[in-house]
């Protein structure tokens, strides 16, 4: 293609990995470019990396015009003032105005949300959640994460906060503790970790063997094998991951929840417990129009998310 086209230059800054690309306006990603976090570098690094990065693919698209800089982040971020909130992955970037260091440093106009949000803000327009006028985007990894988006507006909480219902609690009383403050959060009953953890020490407690460093993608391809352990894990993953799922559909009634996320790559272990849950505790809303889809953009989440950003802030 020889035409020129405008792009969003899309940076995805995550834990352990930043990617750069370039997306256009039906959410492709023409190129990219990723490298590794380097948490014990500062901003300033990793805005010349990222300006690298950046200019490796727009030299392999001389055609592309580059109207903005849409960014997703990793960690607590103001939306309005676009300040890196304390930041676990990145402890030296807490604090900085990203999203002003950006438009001085590429003379663009920059848009910046948390990572969950620009998920959810790439869902709604390019994949799952297409369409749907009530939106809740779902990702179980490491973490659990959301975003709402309503009638195409990402919802806000006071001041721009980001709602963290990854951590709503479902168990207060026996469930485990978390970094958040709270006991029994959905976040540490049915993240990834919270599986792994789970099954290891129910092994240890039962003398079976429990090898260190098992994954939750493990636990569950063991499940898939016929060990029961790993069955009574996956069980014990549905009915916390159905748990939260049936408060989301209580609170909201949306027509769309759509589920990203390593974890999800496991989905079809876990939907007959998760729809039995929500059978039993949302009865009073019409949870069988809620459809509950696999997120669908993929590998393309990151970078289409960051680029919705920008559309999202700036619109066009
Ligand atoms: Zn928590």
């Amino acid at each position: 293609m020889s035409q020129s086209r405008e792009v969003i230059a899309a940076v995805d800054i995550g834990g352990t990995k930043i990617a750069v690309g370039l997306v256009d306006r039906d959410g492709h990603i023409l190129e990219r470019e990723a490298g590794p976090s380097q948490p014990d570098r500062d901003l300033e690094d990793g805005l010349l990396r990222i300006q690298s990065m950046l200019r490796a693919c727009q030299q392999r698209r001389p055609e592309a015009i580059v109207q903005g800089v849409g960014i997703g982040c990793t960690g607590p971020v103001d939306p309005e003032t676009g300040v890196l909130g304390p930041n676990s992955f990145l402890p030296l970037w807490e604090g900085q105005a990203m999203r002003a260091r950006v438009e001085s440093l590429f003379g663009l106009p920059a848009a910046i949300e948390n990572d969950a949000d620009a998920a959810a803000l790439g869902e709604s327009a390019w994949g799952a959640g297409r369409g749907a006028a009530r939106f809740l985007y779902v990702t179980v990894s490491t973490g659990i994460g959301c975003g709402v988006v309503l009638d195409g507006r990402l919802y806000r909480g006071v001041e721009g906060a980001h709602p963290e219902m990854g951590h709503h609690v479902i168990d207060s009383s026996g469930g485990p503790p978390c970094f958040c403050g709270a006991r029994g959060c959905w976040e540490s009953l049915a993240s990834g970790p919270a599986l792994a953890n789970w099954f290891l020490s129910t092994a240890i407690e039962r003398g079976l063997p429990a090898p260190a460093g098992l994954t939750a993608r493990e636990i569950c391809q063991m499940a898939v094998n016929g060990d029961p352990l790993a069955g009574e894990a996956v069980r014990r993953e549905a009915f916390y991951l159905g748990t939260g799922l049936a408060n989301l559909i209580t609170l909201f009634t949306p027509d769309v929840i759509a589920l990203g996320g390593g974890l999800m790559d496991s989905w079809p272990l876990f939907e007959e417990g998760v729809r039995a849950v929500i059978r039993q505790n949302s009865g009073l809303v019409p949870y069988q129009k809620t459809r509950l889809l696999p997120a669908s953009l993929g590998s393309r989440t990151g970078l289409a998310g960051a680029a919705q950003v920008w559309f999202h802030r700036f619109g066009g």
